[in-house]
């Protein structure tokens, strides 16, 4: 069953990942059965080679991309949540830059012990939501960080066809895939609003 949607999914098998894939019709959800994920600790210790930090150029590029991209569409004037923000704080410390007031949360590295005292204008999910084996459970979680009107920033890159030689498939930590069509179903589900796309890796969802 679709973990969006609740439609029933078409199961294939990814011989590459040794994996079973699960594909929604309806929203276009795809994701990673839960059977063939890795565990925790081998998860952080994944985390933990990506090298995150500012010395990995291609890293530091990446999120001056992301924020050139949304610059035009973001106040950095209010209070920001980096959620999922790895291990080395990149993006916080570009957007404090920029005079953001900044907090950052993460599941397996160092982050503000007091970010859920705060509610946010805007929260960034950058390569964070295809990790999430409950997409809706977590995005609930967040979204009750968010104040009305704010906005939820995301980067993942956008479903590419065929799904199954795409190379984003290939680490085992992604298990959830999302394009425009599923943002547009979560939107629904959340009563959130599309204000920004840039149909690759980009989207930003205003809370209603
Ligand atoms: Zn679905």
């Amino acid at each position: 069953m679709c973990k969006i949607c609740g439609a029933k999914t078409i199961v294939e098998y990814d011989k590459d990942m040794k994996c079973h894939v699960h594909f929604c019709n309806e929203c276009g959800f795809i994701f990673k059965s839960e059977n063939d994920y890795i565990d925790q600790s081998t998860e952080k210790d994944r985390y933990s080679k990506h090298n995150n930090n500012f010395e990995n150029v291609g890293y530091v590029n990446m999120f001056e991309k992301f924020l050139d991209k949304i610059d035009d569409f973001i106040s950095y004037e209010g209070y920001i949540l980096d959620y999922g923000c790895g291990p080395g704080p990149v993006l916080s410390e570009m957007m404090s830059a920029r005079g953001a007031k900044i907090k950052t949360y993460d599941l397996y590295f160092p982050h503000s012990e007091d970010y859920h005292e705060y509610v946010y204008d805007i929260i960034t999910l950058t390569e964070v939501i295809e990790h999430f084996k409950d997409p809706l459970l977590e995005l609930n979680k967040i979204l009750d960080l968010l104040k009305k009107n704010g906005l939820l920033v995301i980067q993942t890159l956008f479903i590419q066809k065929p799904f199954l030689k795409w190379w984003y498939r290939r680490d085992h930590t992604h298990i959830s895939f999302f394009d425009n069509k599923v943002f547009e179903k979560i939107s629904e589900i959340f009563n959130l609003k599309v204000t920004y796309t840039d149909n690759h890796n980009i989207i930003i969802l205003q809370k209603l």
